[in-house]
């Protein structure tokens, strides 16, 4: 355990789609404040993880907890959300014809109306918290700009801020860097490396290279399990990842 000790607790989680074990016994701790990378090839299981950590796939057996307390298996999608838990998919939703700032008074909003939200006057912590999100995602000077004319990297930041915004004290994240150009790459991974300490943030990439620029600690899964953990030496010298990398 860090000073943080761990917040998520997958265990012996096990999911079948006709049979078929599409996470098989996997176990996996997230520490408070964690910065992890999960990469694995396809089929490995880990959109089926971010499923199961999201209450939208239940799984057969096993046991997920948020924290101490919360076990996400009893809780519903919108529960594991306010509980704490915000999943970013690789394709961004964002509000394309409203501003960046109203998008982020809209994801605090939750299910208030929009009418209501966007024309009731800011408070000033709102717009404190406000500021510090836009410049926790980078996007100050694009605060009053509509969503739709951002480039797609700086539609990816909006949403992470939209998840900021909602209280995500962990961030799932689906291949951020997707689609990408180097520069908003690297930006991307300064980003996420702002959030460590402050915010759990389990990353699933396939672009290596982005992972090693940012990766604390890698997961390697593959066939619904855990193959190998460590630094991305660590795995990337690791015997049995070698082999299933190679045998793609
Ligand atoms: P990854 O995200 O690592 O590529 P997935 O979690 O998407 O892997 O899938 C793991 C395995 O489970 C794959 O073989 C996939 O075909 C299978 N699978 C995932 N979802 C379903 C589903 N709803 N029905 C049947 N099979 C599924």
């Amino acid at each position: 355990d860090t000073t943080h000790g761990t917040i998520l607790y997958l265990e012996d989680i096990t999911v079948s789609f006709d049979g078929f074990k599409a996470l098989n016994a996997l176990t996996l701790y997230v520490d408070a404040g964690e910065l992890r990378c999960i990469i694995g090839p396809n089929g490995a299981g880990k959109t089926t993880m971010m499923d199961v950590i999201t209450g939208k796939t239940r799984p057969d057996a096993g046991s997920a907890w948020f924290g101490q307390t919360i076990d996400l298996l009893t809780l519903t999608e919108p529960q594991i959300a306010e509980a704490g838990i915000g999943r970013k998919f690789q394709k961004p939703t964002v509000f394309e014809q409203h501003t960046v700032l109203e998008n982020l008074e809209l994801a605090a909003a939750g299910n208030k109306s929009i009418w209501a939200t966007l024309f009731s006057p800011l408070t000033a912590v709102q717009r404190d918290r406000i500021d510090h999100v836009l410049e926790t995602v980078r996007l100050q000077d694009r605060r009053d700009t509509r969503a739709g004319v951002l480039s797609h990297g700086q539609k990816q930041w909006l949403e992470i801020g939209m998840l900021l915004m909602q209280d995500a004290q962990m961030l799932l994240v689906d291949e951020p860097v997707a689609g990408m150009t180097p520069q908003e790459v690297e930006r991307t991974a300064e980003l996420l490396l702002s959030l460590e300490g402050q915010h759990s943030v389990v990353v699933v990439e396939h672009d290596m290279n982005f992972v090693r620029s940012i990766a604390r600690k890698v997961t390697v899964l593959h066939e619904g399990h855990v193959l190998a953990e460590g630094t991305m030496d660590q795995v990337q010298n690791d015997a049995k990842v070698v082999e299933v990398y190679l045998g793609e």
